[in-house]
């Protein structure tokens, strides 16, 4: 073979694949679509800031922002959390509700990036974004909860018990499947261990009453066993008024689990 044809035998051989791949599918950010080795580009991921220290120490509530880190800007979350904060660093909706939960924490605020990046991961199902979620749920996890004892990971349920015994569909939900690639990074099992019993209606539609009322009765605990007297931390994409993760809660406690800690990718107002 002459010097020439073993060149472009190499270089073909070599590397024909990753190269066609990508000129025809270059590595582009979910969100801008900037050329980015990662689905989140660096400067996308920038935009979502952790929320860090200054939070309602129950419901991980954020009561301020610093300068550099301006999470709460014209879009009106800092009225609507600051008009909440006490002297003791507990919200006064924690004051006044008998939440289930022991702790509840998030990792941002559920706008911008950060609520663009959920709505493509839930609603158009791009799972190769779990890696990066659970990236952001391994931070405040080790922020917030490194030094908790928990016993397992659980998380919420979308699909009747019913319906997919019917349809045999049993494909893991986007949480489900988040919970997987988080409980491996965290090191921590996940139980899978709830399910949803109830239909209920979607929750954007309904105030505070009426979502509390949706949610009663809808999940059980699948094996009671596993959970008596455990601490479980329960993920989700979003803590909203909390009435979902507050039922999920008590049916925990109720099989008999001591502890129930919370974290969520993002914080609704
Ligand atoms: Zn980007
Ligand atoms: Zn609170």
């Amino acid at each position: 073979m002459t010097g020439s044809l073993f060149f472009m035998h190499t270089f073909f051989n070599f590397n024909i694949s990753g190269f066609l791949k990508d000129i025809i599918l270059p590595p582009v950010c979910v969100l801008c679509g900037r050329l980015s080795e990662s689905p989140l580009c660096d400067i996308c991921n920038s935009e979502i800031n952790f929320f860090g220290s200054d939070i309602c120490s129950r419901c991980g509530k954020p009561f301020g922002y610093g300068p550099s880190e301006n999470l709460m800007d014209a879009s009106g979350f800092k009225e609507k959390f600051d008009k909440n904060i006490t002297s003791d660093n507990i919200c006064s909706l924690c004051k006044n509700e008998g939440y289930n939960f022991y702790m509840a924490r998030s990792f941002s605020l559920y706008k911008g990036k950060l609520a663009e990046l959920i709505s493509v991961y839930k609603y158009k199902k791009y799972y190769y974004l779990k890696e990066v979620l659970a990236g952001f749920l391994e931070r405040a996890y080790k922020f917030y909860y490194g030094i908790e004892k928990i016993d397992h990971i659980d998380t919420v349920p979308d699909h009747l018990m019913a319906e997919m015994q019917s349809t045999g569909n049993a494909a893991l939900n986007h949480m489900q499947q988040l919970a997987q690639v988080f409980a491996e990074k965290i090191r921590i099992p996940f139980a899978d261990n709830i399910l949803k019993i109830k239909k209920t209606q979607r929750q954007q539609l309904l105030d505070r009453e009426q979502r509390m009322m949706n949610q009663a009765g809808a999940f059980k605990v699948k094996d009671c066993l596993k959970v008596v007297d455990k601490n479980v931390l329960v993920i989700d994409d979003v803590f909203t008024t909390g009435s979902t993760l507050n039922q999920i809660s008590s049916t925990l406690k109720n099989a008999g689990a001591q502890r129930i800690y919370l974290l969520t990718l993002a914080r609704g107002a």
